[in-house]
Parts: C-alpha cells; structure tokens; sequence
C-alpha cells in the first residue's frame, strides 16, 4: 500500500511528499484505511511509529472534503475535529505536524493548553478553525467558561490514552465525550492495559484493535 493508493485529496498527497514520507508506516497501513472508512479505533502504537500521522492524515481529508461540500451551506466553520493529548509539549507537536499536513488546504488548527491566555485561545477557536488540540485540564475550564459548539466535531482523537489515565485524566476525557455528539472515536496508546480496553468500550461500540 502506498499513500497514493489511498484516495486523499492530491493537495495532501503533496504535503505527505513534502514532509519527506515515502511508504507509509506499519501503524499509517492499516489505520489510514479503516479511519477514512468512519470506523473507530484502538491503535497500539508508540512514539516514533509515525503514529500522529496516521490519525492527522485521515482527519485532514476529512477536513478539506468535508468544507469543499458545505462551504455553499454555511460559512459557520466550526471546529470538525479534537485532538487530546495528555501534555502541553505533544499537542505543540501534534499542532507543527498538522500544519506541515495541512498546508494550502482548510485546516486551521488551535491549541488548547494551559499556559497561554485563555481569552486568546477562545478567540481563535471562534475565528473558524477545523481542528481543537488541547489537554483535558483546559479544555475542560474553556467548556464550563466560554460557550464553545462542539456539536460539530465528527472525530476525536485521543493520544497517549495510558498515559492520560496514569496522571488521573479519565473524568475530564469522558466529560469532554458526553459534550461531543457520538464522534468517531481514534485512540492511540503505547500499552494496552484493561484500562485503555475499558475506556476504549465505554467511548465507542464497535472499535477496531490495531496492533502492529
Ligand atoms: P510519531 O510516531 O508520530 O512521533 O512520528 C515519528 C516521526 O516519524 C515524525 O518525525 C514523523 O514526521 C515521521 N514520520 C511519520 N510518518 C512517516 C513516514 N511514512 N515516513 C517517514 N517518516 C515518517
């Protein structure tokens, strides 16, 4: 399999030339496929598997198909997608991964993390981006803060979920679902403890288990 058997928008495909990613990664092969398809998933993957470009590849075809066909309908935009990460660091990194990806195609992303100004973070929020990358903590004070729709988000994905329970994020991770309409739901964790299995069930029916 190659990206260019993948049926993504030529735009992107030029982007993944760019970043200099020939063949897909073990991890890209087999959840590329089955995310562009709607399915959800639990993907057992580590850092360094290439594993933030197998969910930001289908996410940003998600995002350009999505706005080409309801640009006519409404200029609300919306945010499409949410990325949570258990740190500050890895959403930056999520963010600087998005961008490369996304280039010259609607994809405007905002962080949402603790550390910069709140009202400044909401603001680009309202400016019509397609994808939120925050941590729990702030993402949950902007929910209970600020009137942020969230009813649009189609995608969540959430990286690093053995690492999100061990610092105690379980509550704020189900409390930002149960403010999401029934996304698709792309979990991403280097071990796969009961734990993640368990919070795997509990955020979406059918999850397909991709190890590699
Ligand atoms: P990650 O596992 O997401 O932390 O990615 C590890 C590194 O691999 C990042 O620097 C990516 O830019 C890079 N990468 C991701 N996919 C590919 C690919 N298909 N070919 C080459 N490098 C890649």
């Amino acid at each position: 399999l190659s990206f260019a058997h993948c049926d993504l928008p030529h735009k992107l495909l030029q982007n993944i030339e760019s970043a200099g990613y020939e063949i897909p990664t073990p991890v890209q092969m087999q959840a590329i496929p089955a995310a562009l398809k709607g399915q959800s998933l639990l993907v057992s993957a580590e850092t360094g598997s290439g594993k933030t470009a197998s969910y930001l590849i289908p996410i940003v075809s998600y995002c350009a198909n999505f706005r080409k066909e309801a640009v006519a309908v409404t200029n609300l935009k919306k945010p499409l997608v949410m990325v949570l990460t258990p740190t500050r660091e890895l959403c930056i990194q999520v963010e600087e991964q998005a961008k490369v990806l996304g280039k010259g195609l609607p994809f405007k992303t905002a962080l949402v993390v603790g550390g910069d100004a709140m009202p400044k973070q909401i603001h680009r929020v309202q400016t019509g981006i397609e994808m939120i990358v925050g941590t729990p903590g702030r993402l949950i004070d902007l929910l209970t803060k600020y009137e942020i729709e969230l009813d649009s988000i189609s995608v969540l994905v959430i990286d690093e979920v053995d690492c999100m329970l061990q610092k105690g994020f379980r509550e704020q991770v189900m409390q930002i679902y149960r403010a999401l309409s029934q996304p698709q739901v792309l979990l991403y964790s280097a071990t796969v403890p009961v734990e993640v299995e368990k919070m795997a069930s509990s955020l979406a029916k059918d999850v397909n288990i991709i190890t590699v």
